[in-house]
């Protein structure tokens, strides 16, 4: 049997004060639409910023807009708290509100 490797951008290790993923939790990315894609299109570099930040978060998500996982994979980010990138079609601005309501 293969181990199946998590995709490019995947949270391998469970933030500080959360459970550690389960395997099975990540059987979802299977079907990624971005499964392979380099993840540099879904975070920014040190120095990105402004049309280009925009113009690469536009394509990220244009690609999570076909996406059939884009549901369990914009959860996920909510509920580890992915603070970085684009994950289920939002950008971590998108996701800002919804992360700091759960933390306050
Ligand atoms: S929603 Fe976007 S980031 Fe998430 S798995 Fe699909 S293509 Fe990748």
């Amino acid at each position: 049997m293969s181990r199946r490797k998590p995709p490019a951008g995947a949270v391998t290790k469970a933030p500080d004060g959360l459970p550690a993923p389960l395997f099975d939790n990540w059987a979802w990315q299977d079907r990624a639409a971005c499964r392979d894609v380099n993840p540099e299109l879904f975070f920014s570099g040190e120095s990105e910023r402004g049309l280009r930040k925009h113009a690469r978060e536009v394509l990220a998500k244009s690609l999570c807009g076909t996406c059939p996982v884009r549901r369990e994979c914009r959860q996920h980010a909510l509920v580890v708290g992915e603070s970085y990138g684009v994950w289920g079609g939002t950008t971590e601005e998108e996701r800002e509100p919804a992360l700091h309501a759960r933390t306050h």
